[in-house]
């Protein structure tokens, strides 16, 4: 898997590195775990050793579109579409309180430690690329952006389509 047609058009592609298509993912929780026991530790070293394992996400820069595929499938299985925000701030609280998750692209993470291997997870997140932090529900069917510069969601992903090549496989 090194390309995909966008259901916009676009062609999205991971071959080149460092790219803008490629998401890494990691947990808030670990993220936060990881912050508190070794802040020092290398950026490169929760790239490798501490995202989100069995799974790769897909961003479209056009459309803004999320595709998720799970490992040793050749199609995605789930397509998130952006969304603008009527989010109203009382339910904030409660979105908070839902499974954090960190999304960067490829070029977001590779970029700082280009020029600069010893750089560290805090120095990372001290400057972040984008100010945002994510929050899924528990049936992943709405992914909420929450800006940390505003405190207040901007927009969400929400699921388009959910396919499942197991089953053609197997008929
Ligand atoms: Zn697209």
């Amino acid at each position: 898997m090194g390309r995909l047609g966008c259901k916009c058009g676009r062609v999205l592609s991971t071959v080149d590195s460092p790219n803008d298509v490629g998401l890494m993912a990691f947990e808030g929780a670990k993220i936060k775990e990881l912050m508190v026991a070794s802040p020092d530790m290398l950026l490169t070293d929760v790239m490798l050793d501490h995202d989100i394992q069995g799974k790769s996400y897909w961003y479209c820069n056009d459309c803004g579109r999320v595709y998720a595929f799970r490992d040793d499938h050749q199609m995605y299985n789930r397509v998130y579409m952006r969304c603008d925000c009527d989010a109203k701030s009382d339910d904030v609280d409660d979105i908070l309180r839902l499974r954090e998750l960190y999304f960067y692209t490829d070029r977001q993470v590779e970029e700082p430690t280009e020029s600069d291997f010893g750089y560290t997870l805090k120095a990372f997140l001290d400057s972040p690329p984008h100010p945002y932090r994510f929050f899924s529900t528990p049936d992943g069917s709405k992914v909420y952006a929450f800006d940390t510069t505003s405190n207040s969601i901007t927009h969400y992903y929400a699921l388009e389509s959910e396919h499942d090549d197991e089953v053609s496989a197997e008929a």
